[in-house]
């Protein structure tokens, strides 16, 4: 009797596993689309509490799955420590990626590589013990990482010593030009921990993956890859519709863990002339102190210029009273929060006060927006550097200690650098080196440009070593 011919295979199918943050489930969600219009099929796991808080387009092209950090009611903010909640990531998050990697394995889409976060390098144990593929994407800048595995393998002694930090294929650096977590030893151990332990089995995943793009980080990128791995930078991470343009539909990230105000921003900004608004925004994450929050409202109505503030609800408390109204003739608007890339892409926004998280950078860069960066901590201060010096399309604020120590942007500081990149003398220069980082984000994506070169060699490694695996 003939043998029945086989079934086909299925599609590749790949698993994409993000730390638990909006900053990091972006990039890889990105990257999960371009994967789809290239034939593999994406899913992406994110926790149960942060799925609960999603709102997903049904339209994108990348299922949703979960696993659990063992805080499904609250996520993060249940957890009594960083530390405790990085233990239960780990062991609750290796158990449920397991079990999701067994159930999928019974459907009719078994996983054939998992894309895992840097964050979580123990990812790549769970990847092994079902012998699949394991990529790592690094969702921080080849700069920043290259400064974390230097202190990983014992190649950059801390504490820092001497006035200048020096590491292959980066300027040279002052201590407070690294990330905070290597120049304030101790100040958040688990963070530290974590960021450092990236690299403890990088060796040993298949590919390593950057979101960024090789010509914002052309030396380092470099160096890496000549004496570290073959890395493939594949960003940057917008959506297609604010760079190459040649993914139909994708105009969002698709995923929010926030209700936005978009219709409320830009009718606001419609009304605004050219370059005049300041936008400011903080990001996901951080909690200004009380202090920062006020000198920042002093600098921003004493500037004259209409600004556009998110504040997160969970912050609002802290504005001081005049403020606290979202809106005053027109002067200024306040936001929980918005579509930032709708509005760094407004034609009346000219500069953005950021806190230099790497996603809120790359979208300024890819948008054309000058930046005053004001940074708080992570891989912040190393952006910021990078913003003034390497990137020139920003300044960085001065720092002055606050009564309770800690440090703080004064008003004057503030307004200083707001003068300097609105009116001053090199804010043309920053505008234009701003459009020319632009061009060159689109031109990463766009046919035949790095980024797409990398990412179409990322699927032929890919889909050769799923079938040797197979
Ligand atoms: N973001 C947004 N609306 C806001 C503020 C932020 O959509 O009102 C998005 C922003 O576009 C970026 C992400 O949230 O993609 C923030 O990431 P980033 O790395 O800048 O900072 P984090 O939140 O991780 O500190």
């Amino acid at each position: 009797m003939a043998e029945a011919p086989k079934s086909p295979s299925p599609r590749p199918h790949v698993l994409i596993v993000p730390y638990p943050a909006q900053g990091h489930i972006n990039p890889m969600l990105q990257f999960s689309k371009r994967l789809a219009a290239r034939g593999i099929r994406a899913t992406l796991a994110t926790t149960i509490y942060l799925a609960k808080s999603m709102h997903v387009d049904p339209t994108a092209p990348v299922d949703v799955e979960t696993i659990s950090d063992g805080y499904d009611e609250g996520g993060y903010g249940q957890a009594k420590t960083p530390d405790d909640y990085q233990k239960s990531l780990e062991t609750v998050g290796s158990r449920t990626l397991a079990a999701l990697i067994e159930r999928l394995e019974e459907s009719d889409r078994p996983v054939h590589a998992v894309i895992y976060d840097g964050f979580i390098p123990w990812a790549l144990d769970v990847t092994r013990r079902y012998s699949k593929v394991g990529v790592v994407f690094f969702t921080q800048t080849c700069a920043v990482n290259n400064i974390y595995y230097h202190v990983q393998r014992g190649l950059l002694g801390l504490p820092l010593e001497g006035p200048v930090v020096s590491v292959p294929g980066l300027p040279p650096l002052r201590p407070s030009e690294t990330p905070s977590y290597v120049y304030k030893l101790g100040s958040y151990p688990a963070f530290y921990d974590m960021v450092i332990n990236q690299f403890i089995n990088v060796d040993e995943a298949d590919i390593v993956l950057f979101s960024t793009f090789y010509e914002l980080e052309k030396e380092v990128v470099d160096w890496m890859s000549a004496s570290l791995w073959p890395l493939k930078t594949i960003g940057p991470t917008l959506p297609s519709a604010y760079l190459d343009k040649r993914l139909d539909g994708d105009s969002d990230y698709a995923i929010n863990l926030f209700e936005s105000t978009a219709d409320v921003c830009s009718s606001w900004l419609n009304s605004k002339p050219h370059g005049s608004v300041i936008y400011v925004s903080f990001g996901s994450m951080a909690r200004l102190p009380h202090l920062q929050v006020t000198e920042l409202s002093n600098a921003l109505v004493r500037s004259a210029r209409p600004f556009l503030w998110v504040v997160r609800s969970d912050e609002q408390h802290k504005l001081p009273g005049h403020l606290s109204t979202a809106t005053d003739r027109g002067l200024w608007l306040i936001v929980p929060w918005c579509n930032q890339l709708e509005v760094l892409s407004h034609r009346s926004v000219g500069c953005f006060v950021t806190h230099c998280g790497l996603n809120s950078v790359i979208e300024a860069i890819c948008l054309g927006v000058p930046m005053v960066a004001v940074p708080q901590w992570t891989d912040q201060t190393t952006n910021a550097k990078y913003i003034e010096d390497v990137w020139r399309v920003g300044v960085r604020t001065r720092m002055s200690i606050g009564e309770d120590g800690s440090e703080i942007v004064r008003s004057d500081a503030l307004e200083e650098c707001l003068r300097e990149v609105m009116e001053g003398e090199r804010a043309k220069e920053m505008k234009e080196n701003a459009l020319k980082w632009k061009e060159k984000a689109r031109a990463a994506l766009d046919d035949g440009g790095s980024s797409d070169q990398n990412i179409e060699a990322f699927v032929g490694q890919l889909l050769r070593m799923i079938n040797t695996i197979e």
